[in-house]
């Protein structure tokens, strides 16, 4: 819906220029571990579920489903930087400043991972054990998504860089620096 309202706005003047940006599933923080994102309550997404029970803040992690139709059975998403993330919404700025009309971009990486694959890169990268069960499916998520970020690479010169292990690394750096906790 609001891509189709900014379609028509940039339909209907010359002088509005629209890129709309689809996020794929954004995480990580920045590597400096000065800015993230604190959750207020317990925390629905993924990677900041994950960092509570690296926290200790929370028992364990429930991964949900693992007789999804993917190579190991868990949900595939295509998890994305937030610095890369940032550095797409730079290109698209720069690219609205030269295009006029609406422009769809989709802001991922290309590549799928599994919740197994984000949990065990996260053990892997900073040295902690997350004790997780397998739980029912959640109700209303799919199997699987990822983003053809092609055209972005060829219309705003924007490719993802950061890797999986740069995500869970960063998450877990700005989580324990934000809770001043001691490891
Ligand atoms: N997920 C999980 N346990 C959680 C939260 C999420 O197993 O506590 C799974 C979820 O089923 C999905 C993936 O992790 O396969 C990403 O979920 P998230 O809520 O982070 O993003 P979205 O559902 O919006 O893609």
């Amino acid at each position: 819906m609001i891509e189709q309202i900014l379609r028509d706005a940039a339909a209907a003047d010359a002088e509005v220029s629209a890129v709309l940006l689809r996020y794929f599933n954004p995480i990580g923080a920045h590597e400096s571990g000065l800015i993230g994102e604190q959750p207020q309550g317990i925390p629905n997404n993924l990677m900041p579920y994950l960092c509570q029970v690296a926290a200790g803040k929370l028992p364990q992690l429930r991964v949900f489903g693992d007789d999804y139709p993917t190579p190991d059975g868990t949900g595939v998403r295509d998890y994305i930087h937030v610095v890369d993330l940032a550095k797409g919404h730079a290109a698209a700025l720069a690219y609205a400043a030269s295009h006029q009309g609406a422009e769809v971009f989709n802001l991922g990486t290309g590549r799928g991972s599994s919740v197994m694959d984000l949990i065990r890169s996260f053990e892997r990268v900073n040295g902690i054990k997350i004790p997780y069960a397998i739980a029912p499916r959640r109700a209303g998520d799919i199997a699987a998504c990822w983003a053809d970020a092609s055209k972005a690479e060829r219309l705003l010169g924007w490719k993802a860089q950061k890797s999986l292990d740069d995500m869970c690394r960063d998450s877990w750096n700005w989580t324990k620096k934000s809770l001043n906790l001691e490891y």
